[in-house]
């Protein structure tokens, strides 16, 4: 269980640092700033930079699910930190969350069905 975590806790950080990269092309992309000179180090705040530097809709969209997605990801971050076995339940229902959809998926909350209900209720 221990190598388990181990092993999604790195791909969740792995996730991480791959958003802000992507945030970070967006910046690129999106204005002239040296984004050398942005603190790379942590990437909500890049995100929120980022935010506050580009008001053109469209990539505001993509910034606002990129800081959701984060934030997902924080927060299965610290189910695993705090070594409750809560990490791999869905939120909602309590039931085992598919192996496939962990490993492709680490920060999911949800279960596959619950999501689907979730997303239909939308
Ligand atoms: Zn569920």
């Amino acid at each position: 269980m221990d190598n388990y975590c181990e092993d999604m806790k790195k791909k969740l950080i792995q996730k991480k640092e791959e958003l802000g990269k992507v945030v970070e092309s967006l910046l690129l992309e999106a204005t002239d700033i040296n984004v050398g000179e942005l603190s790379m180090l942590d990437t909500n705040h890049l995100v929120d930079t980022a935010m506050d530097m580009l008001d053109r809709e469209q990539i505001t969209g993509k910034l606002e699910s990129i800081k959701a997605m984060i934030a997902d990801i924080d927060h299965a971050l610290a189910k695993l930190e705090k070594k409750s076995d809560k990490f791999g339940l869905c939120e909602r229902c309590g039931n085992v969350i598919e192996n496939e959809r962990l490993q492709a998926m680490p920060w999911s909350r949800y279960c596959i069905t619950c999501k689907t209900n979730m997303d239909k209720r939308r």
